[in-house]
């Protein structure tokens, strides 16, 4: 029987729509041509045992009670805040780049006093607004030549005033001792893993793993594509940029590596960052498992597109995929990091998915 909706994509996007629209009782397919279920959110145990996050560190953060409030329907959570140390210069400091690190960094200056006097107590001050501060050039030049610059140009493969602003500024300088990676009201993890949130989200709903539908044969009345909206015009108009990762995961047999969830290694020739998921998930084991990511160019068929460029070049050519969007809605909707060409955060992607389901 033609479902009502066809979902493209078994991410947060399509898990959302899915539930959502099952709910109101249609008749929905769900498809992915992985063969499984939470896009790259996906969690697993690896061939120790150990409880891991195949395509990298997934951690919740949101302000939203509304976004909150829904995924608490299908999992309860384990509490974590997360925090992030970078290696600079050889030594562990907390990012975002705090006052903990700037006593650390610069023992014995007045930069502290100085900079409450400018910004105030608890401010969170974007890298590239510091470097606009002729007051503070040397600390904004020092933290931006270590921790920005090396990081961004392996992470993006150009340079952080060749994106948008608000990607750098998701890591400000923060002038307070806070040392948490994300300043949100309700940061957890789900207790039993992504994974089992999402196959509470789709219980009941015919889900079709591996199943590519750019391939073709599948039938709909309506379509929801959370896939990459160029590769659903058949890239008619160019390739949008995407940036990739390698992820090289490995297991020790030792209880802990590092004290954080993760590392960050800007001066690194090409790793950015190291991940050690027990402590993110909670789990305790003898042995640990850890995830290696090196960013790379994207190349359509050979890597997958995890990032969409958040920079100003690719936007005559989305406008004219908006356009085709535009065309074939509202038979035809797009939605999702990789469909609505967004760098959002998971918290983003579900309130997304809620706010479309409500208008469908
Ligand atoms: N960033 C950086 N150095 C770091 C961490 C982050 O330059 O040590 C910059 C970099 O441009 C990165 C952006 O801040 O892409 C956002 O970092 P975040 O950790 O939020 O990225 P994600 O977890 O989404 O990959």
């Amino acid at each position: 029987m033609t479902p009502d909706w066809l979902i493209v994509g078994a991410g947060f996007t399509g898990c959302v729509l899915a539930e959502r629209l099952a709910a109101a009782g249609k008749r929905v397919t769900l498809v992915d041509r992985r063969p499984h279920l939470g896009g790259n959110a996906y969690d697993a145990l690896d061939a120790h045992g150990v409880l891991i996050h195949p395509y990298g560190p997934h951690i919740f953060h949101t302000q939203s009670q509304a976004v909150w409030d829904y995924l608490s329907r299908f999992t309860t959570w384990r509490p974590y805040e997360h925090r992030v140390l970078a290696e600079v210069d050889g030594r562990l400091i907390p990012l975002p780049f705090n006052l903990t690190a700037l006593r650390a960094c610069f023992p014995g200056s007045d930069l502290e006093d100085r900079l409450l006097v400018r910004f105030g107590a608890g401010a969170r001050v974007p890298i590239l607004k510091l470097r606009e501060e002729p007051d503070f050039a040397e600390l904004a030049e020092w933290i931006y030549q270590r921790v920005f610059l090396p990081y961004t140009l392996k992470q993006w493969g150009v340079g952080p005033e060749e994106l948008d602003p608000g990607v750098t500024g998701r890591v400000p300088v923060v002038l307070s001792e806070d040392d948490r990676y994300f300043p949100d009201r309700f940061q957890a993890m789900p207790a039993q893993g992504y994974t089992a949130m999402f196959e509470r989200m789709v219980a009941g709903i015919d889900v079709r793993l591996g199943v590519d539908f750019l391939a073709g044969g599948l039938a709909y009345d309506r379509l929801v594509f959370t896939g990459p909206i160029d590769a659903y015009f058949g890239f008619k108009h160019g390739h949008l940029p995407y940036r990739s990762l390698n992820f090289a995961h490995e297991h020790r047999d030792v209880e802990w590596v590092q004290p954080v969830a993760v590392v960050n290694f800007p001066q690194a020739p090409a790793i950015t960052r190291r991940t050690e998921f027990k402590h993110l998930t909670g789990q305790v084991a003898p042995g640990t498992s850890l995830c290696l990511e090196t960013p790379l160019a994207h190349e359509d068929g050979v890597t997958e597109p995890y990032y969409p460029l958040a920079a100003p070049g690719p936007r005559a050519m989305l406008a004219r995929y908006r356009e085709e969007a535009a065309a074939v809605a509202p038979r035809v909707m797009f939605a999702g990091r990789l469909a609505d060409y967004q760098y959002y955060n998971m918290d983003q992607v579900v309130a997304r998915a809620l706010t479309l389901a409500a208008s469908l």
